[in-house]
């Protein structure tokens, strides 16, 4: 079934321990959707400037993303700097420019009102708001964030928090959003203020899945060579919104979502091991299967 996503795309760059890179092509909705694609039709919501390269868009046209929502604006590209210090886990903002995105407002095409999955990505909440309120009974609606918009928008974010059906956000980001250090605790706070399910992305240690069905967690996967972190996150939520959207209509069970759970972080192992986007463009159907049964012998619990 289709999946929508709105978030960022981007310029970023980019410096880890390992390497630089300089004006490459980011964004969670970019990572989002190349990796989502893998499973299930999907349909993004973002904008542009007129120096994003042409290339850039051709590549996720011909992997079959819908891009009628994407606009084309006289101005620049959203650009993100950062970088990675010993802990990759931890991301430096350098630089953030808007840009762009500074007076995006978006309007859906008449026939993805009704689409049943929706990833409200890392972008300014006012417009996930927006993207929310033009959407008619979605099956799930995830919502990601993070530290920029904790702080500058805590108001829309908390309203759109309230709205969802799942919360996919890092470790550091939960801390911050509910000022409660016990990630467990801080789980329970957020689920009471609205999501049934808070998924938290703590890179190397992997995932932690809680709803009223309990908690799942799921390591990272171990690798020997990491380069660049940036869109881990948005490449899981990618897999993992992927993966639901691909089950059809039938009623999602908490198997299934424990299985999301697994295809998202395998989804993420490849991500890290290129610069920007490059692993991820490349993977194929039997790369993820066979990352996921690694998963598997990974926690197998013998007896
Ligand atoms: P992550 O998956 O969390 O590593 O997200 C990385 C992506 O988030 C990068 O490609 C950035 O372009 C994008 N990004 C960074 N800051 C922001 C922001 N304030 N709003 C939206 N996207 C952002």
């Amino acid at each position: 079934m289709s999946l929508l996503v709105v978030g960022s795309m981007a310029f970023d760059s980019i410096k880890s321990p390992f390497g630089e890179a300089e004006q490459i092509v980011g964004g969670s909705a970019t990572y989002f959707s190349i990796a989502a694609s893998c499973f299930t039709p999907v349909r993004l919501v973002s904008v542009v400037g007129r120096d994003f390269p042409e290339a850039a868009i051709g590549k996720l046209s011909a992997r079959g993303i819908d891009l009628q929502g994407l606009t084309v604006a006289e101005g620049e590209t959203f650009r993100w700097k950062g970088y990675y210090e010993n802990d990759l886990n931890v991301a430096h903002t350098v630089r953030t420019n808007l840009n762009v995105f500074e007076d995006f407002a978006p309007v859906l095409p008449a026939e993805w009102k009704e689409t049943p999955y929706v990833f409200l990505g890392n972008i300014n909440p006012r417009l996930q708001l927006d993207v929310m309120a033009q959407i008619r009974k979605p099956r799930i609606v995830a919502l990601d964030t993070m530290n920029f918009w904790i702080e500058k928008s805590p108001q829309p974010l908390r309203e759109a928090i309230r709205n969802i059906d799942i919360l996919v956000i890092n470790e550091a980001e939960v801390r911050q959003l509910t000022g409660e250090l016990n990630l467990i605790r801080a789980a329970r706070l957020l689920m009471d203020a609205g999501p049934e399910r808070v998924v938290i992305k703590r890179g190397e240690y992997g995932v932690l899945h809680l709803s009223g069905d309990g908690i799942f967690a799921v390591p990272a996967y171990p690798l020997d060579t990491i380069f660049d972190p940036t869109g881990a996150g948005d490449s899981f939520a990618g897999g993992f919104m992927g993966y639901l959207a691909s089950m059809g209509d039938k009623e999602i069970s908490e198997k299934d979502y424990r299985m999301a759970t697994v295809y998202g972080s395998a989804v993420a192992s490849f991500t890290v091991q290129a610069f920007g986007t490059q692993r991820l463009e490349s993977l194929s159907r039997d790369d993820i299967a066979q990352r996921v049964s690694s998963f598997r012998s990974l926690s197998e619990i013998p007896g």
